[in-house]
């Protein structure tokens, strides 16, 4: 698609980071363009719109900065999934696995309830390990998901299939 044209030629691939044999796409020449970023803005808060989502919940660190104008545009409130140590209240936590060892991360128990729609947001879809653990907390918490929208899709690391299960029918859009 256009957009989708757009948004790819402001992705710059960076090799052998952050460690040798692996490609990062780097969003940040993305998020310097205001015409880029702006249209992946409207294109998210479309998603939020059409997913009948009431709250927007964005994934350490980069789902922060492309989830909040997503909020503000939908006209929902932010929620930030953090890693484990950094919000203040009394919050759910939900581990999850990595390539070597494992991570956690947790949520503010009380910014989700039983009559939330959420649309996660972040940038790249890797493997889905942090987007499956994301779900999983959204569901603990008592709220129903939305859907899980991100800029990349990286396919080739089977994150889509792996998400399935979790998702149980929410959709999955990349753009
Ligand atoms: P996953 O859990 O799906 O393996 O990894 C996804 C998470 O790692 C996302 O939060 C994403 O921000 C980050 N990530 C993994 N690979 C890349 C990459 O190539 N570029 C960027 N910008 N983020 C990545």
């Amino acid at each position: 698609t256009d957009i989708g044209e757009l948004l790819l030629s402001r992705i710059r691939d960076v090799t052998d980071y952050p460690e040798p044999g692996v490609m990062f796409k780097d969003i940040t020449p993305l998020l310097a363009d205001p015409a880029a970023f702006t249209a992946l803005t409207d294109a998210l808060a479309e998603i939020a719109g059409r997913t009948g989502a009431t709250k927007v919940v964005g994934l350490e660190a980069r789902g922060f900065i492309l989830g909040a104008p997503v909020a503000v545009r939908a006209g929902l409130g932010f929620i930030p999934v953090r890693k484990a140590g950094k919000l203040p209240g009394a919050t759910l936590a939900q581990a999850y696995d990595l390539e070597y060892g494992s991570a956690e991360i947790e949520v503010h128990a009380e910014d989700l309830s039983a009559e939330d729609r959420v649309l996660v947001v972040d940038d790249v879809l890797a493997t889905g390990g942090t987007a499956e653990a994301s779900v999983q907390l959204i569901r603990r918490a008592g709220a129903e998901v939305a859907g899980l929208a991100v800029l990349m899709e990286l396919g080739f690391l089977g994150g889509r299939a792996r998400l399935e299960p979790a998702l149980a029918g929410a959709p999955l859009e990349a753009l």
